[in-house]
């Protein structure tokens, strides 16, 4: 079969061009690697999506996009794509399940958590270290818990980690934080919150769980190693510093620059039928409302683009 659209990744981008796709009447197929919502899930508040107030939590909102799509007759297959052939009027993408032939592609695999990088880190990933905070805060119930970065993403899931934690210590590379002034105000005024500056992580340690972490100052070069407190036995590292864009499967086959997606505003590609959407796109501002936006801008050109080329 071939699809008018397969749009890889269902976040917010890939579930708005899978809506406005699937109500255009386009057979749409949205691949996903293993679920369905992108970096949003990980998201405990949602405060800045217009309209999303009650209840508006990451997975909840990603659960409604899910819904709506479904409803006009978009198709979701759980499968991880590790080839694609764009240049051709039929794109083929291979999938670890299946292969799959579209008349248009639009990617919207967005952009995944930066490693910190340091000795230790990747060992200890679900063992201490996590990169979501709505997955994991609860096992660290009155415990301690270092965020690492200063970005509103580091602030705000420091800010949700004091609901668990009893103390959440930001370490930041400088003396002053990135994040909006508005979510900065809230940090220094809980009490919870707490700020090692100038700081970051240079090795995590512990013997199947962490034990310690060595912290360094990067304007004195001093070290420090932070111990677990000896009732808990173990602490929460959770670094957010920033986001690097999935975009391996298409080096060398659409134009990227700094790793990023490189689109016009109709969010086409240099490849014909080929558009991008969302966090993997250059672009000056990701939220879900431009992904979303993308998403929709993606889908009505796809459907452009077929009505002209397969003289519909
Ligand atoms: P970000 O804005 O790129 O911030 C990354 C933070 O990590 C920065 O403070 C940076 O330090 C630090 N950092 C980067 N590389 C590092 C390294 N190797 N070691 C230590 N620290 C490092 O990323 P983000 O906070 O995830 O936000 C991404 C985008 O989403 C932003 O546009 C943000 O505004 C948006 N966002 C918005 C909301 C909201 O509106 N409520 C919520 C979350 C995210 P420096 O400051 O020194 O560069």
């Amino acid at each position: 079969m071939i699809y008018d659209v397969v749009i890889i990744g269902a976040g917010p981008a890939g579930l708005a061009a899978g809506l406005y796709a699937s109500r255009a009447r386009l057979k749409t197929l949205i691949l996903e690697k293993e679920k369905a919502g992108g970096q949003i899930v990980s998201t405990a508040e949602v405060a800045n999506y217009p309209g999303s107030i009650e209840d508006a939590t990451g997975p909840t909102l990603v659960a409604r996009m899910v819904e709506q799509a479904e409803e006009f007759g978009a198709e979701r297959v759980l499968d991880t794509i590790k080839e694609v052939e764009l240049e051709g009027k039929i794109k083929v993408l291979k999938g670890e399940k299946g292969e799959y032939q579209a008349k248009t592609v639009i990617i919207a695999t967005g952009a995944n958590p930066r490693p910190i990088g340091c000795p230790g880190e990747k060992e200890l990933t679900g063992r201490g270290v996590s990169y979501c905070a709505t997955c994991d805060a609860a096992f660290f119930e009155d415990m301690e818990v270092y965020v690492v970065g200063g970005g509103d993403t580091a602030v705000e899931e420091g800010m949700y980690l004091t609901k668990f934690a009893r103390k959440v210590t930001i370490i930041h590379r400088r003396d002053e934080l990135r994040a909006a002034k508005s979510i900065q105000e809230k940090a220094f005024s809980n009490d919870k919150m707490h700020f090692m500056w100038d700081s970051v992580v240079e090795e995590i340690k512990g013997d199947g769980i962490v034990e310690s972490m060595v912290v360094k100052n990067v304007k004195t070069g001093e070290l420090t190693e932070v111990f677990a407190d000896e009732d808990d036995g173990t602490f929460g590292i959770f670094p957010f510093i920033g986001f690097i864009p999935a975009t391996e499967l298409f080096i060398g086959k659409v134009e990227l620059k700094d790793e990023y997606i490189v689109t016009d505003e109709d969010m086409k590609t240099n490849i014909p039928g080929v558009f991008a959407a969302g966090d993997v796109r250059v672009k000056s501002l990701r939220q879900v409302v431009t992904a979303t936006a993308d998403g929709a801008i993606a889908a009505v050109q796809a459907e452009k683009y077929i009505n002209e080329v397969f003289d519909v």
